[in-house]
């Protein structure tokens, strides 16, 4: 029986590992969850799994939570403080990070320094501090393992084999809904056309990434760091139908890839699992009704986050956690309708130009450039000039 707190359970993945423990109840035990706002699928979560200890994000939800599910001797607490509280539960052997943001790194960091292993599915974590993540965890001898789906695809490809035989990561993309638009149809682009993906159900900012495919410049950042190869060994392919998940190349020229339909259960299950498989009740991948699978290459023109994650990347330090946090209040703006689909890009691009570059030693000091990444890219979309 493996014990888990779940962090975001409220959100795509983490109704969908609530779903696997369901279907698995000798298996796995909910023993904490945390959620934001969504108090009333939370309760619900209580009543069917009963966790020992629950946190949401304010004090005032907490206090309406605890008089819905009285009387009770479930720890409910808040904020920040209550995230670490589920991270840490002393029962729980294994955490499923899957709060959105930048948010995730705190909590996150408490677990693996509480000896805890993670199912990563938060990957602003390793964007923001993933050298100090990385280290945490070697330090602490826990084990790190993604949830996102093409990463699994690569932990799953590289299993067996030796790293210097390794001549490249190829993460796919699905190139989201706007792959096939031209340069002038951006700038329309409405919060609605953005939201709606063609091959995965995921919660709003994901799809904004997924649509700006900076999605995809995160994803590569967080290769980087689970995996320990540089940016130049990570490249995108364009793959709109969404089954080849990832793929390894070596140095005699062999690929290794996994496949699958394009469903989250798989690789969630592979995380709670590991290196043992699930027997989940999904529909097959038939190839042969599929006929066929397409592939390109991203245009980086047309995407400018990409290339401003690889730059990111590429500078290093605090940079990443300045651009993962200028996007973050970019989505929002956008979603809130003060700023247009192309003008996210520009933001985080006017943002990452203006930070100071540092030497990432310390957790705090990603907080700090995250708040500072924050507060610029908040001030120049108040200003409003020609985003
Ligand atoms: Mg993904």
């Amino acid at each position: 029986m493996k014990k888990l707190a779940i962090l975001g359970s409220t959100g795509s993945i983490g109704v969908s590992t609530l779903e696997i423990v369901k279907e698995f109840p000798s298996r796995y035990q909910v023993v904490a969850l945390a959620a934001g706002k969504n108090i009333d699928l939370l309760q619900q979560q209580i009543e069917v799994f009963k966790p020992q200890i629950v946190a949401v994000q304010t004090a005032e939800d907490a206090e309406k939570l605890q008089q819905r599910i009285k009387p009770s001797n479930i720890e409910i607490s808040c904020g920040i403080e209550g995230m670490i509280r589920c991270a840490t539960a002393v029962a729980a052997e294994m955490v499923v990070a899957a709060v959105v943001g930048a948010a995730g790194l705190v909590p996150t960091i408490a677990a693996i320094k509480a000896g805890k292993d993670i199912a990563l599915a938060n990957k602003e974590t390793l964007v923001t501090a993933g050298s100090l993540v990385m280290a945490e965890v070697a330090r602490q001898k826990v084990k790190l393992i993604p949830v996102d789906s093409e990463h699994s695809a690569i932990y799953q490809s590289l299993a067996g084999q030796r790293r210097e035989d390794v001549r490249r990561l190829l993460l796919t993309a699905s190139g989201g809904p706007f792959r096939q638009y031209r340069a002038d149809q951006f700038q329309n682009i409405s919060p609605a056309d953005a939201l709606a993906h063609p091959n995965w159900e995921m919660g709003k900012k994901i799809s904004i990434d997924s649509a700006t495919m900076m999605n995809k410049g995160l994803e590569v950042i967080e290769a980087r760091w689970l995996f320990d190869f540089p940016g130049e060994m990570i490249d995108v392919h364009i793959h709109p139908e969404s089954i080849v998940h990832s793929l390894v190349e070596y140095r005699d020229g062999a690929v290794l890839a996994q496949l699958g339909i394009p469903d989250m259960k798989t690789p969630i299950a592979y995380a709670l699992s590991w290196p043992e498989r699930l027997s989940l009740d999904l529909p097959h991948l038939d190839l042969c009704k599929l006929g066929q699978l397409s592939f390109s290459s991203p245009d980086l023109e047309l995407f400018p986050c990409l290339q401003l994650a690889y730059d990111a990347l590429a500078s290093g330090g605090t940079v990443p956690a300045v651009m993962n946090a200028a996007n973050e209040i970019s989505v929002e703006a956008f979603l809130n309708r003060q700023l247009s689909f192309t003008g996210i890009a520009k933001v985080i691009g006017k943002v990452m130009s203006k930070h100071q570059q540092e030497e990432l030693t310390t957790v705090d000091q990603a907080l700090r450039a995250d708040l500072w990444g924050r507060h610029e890219a908040r001030e120049l979309i108040d200003r409003g000039e020609k985003l």
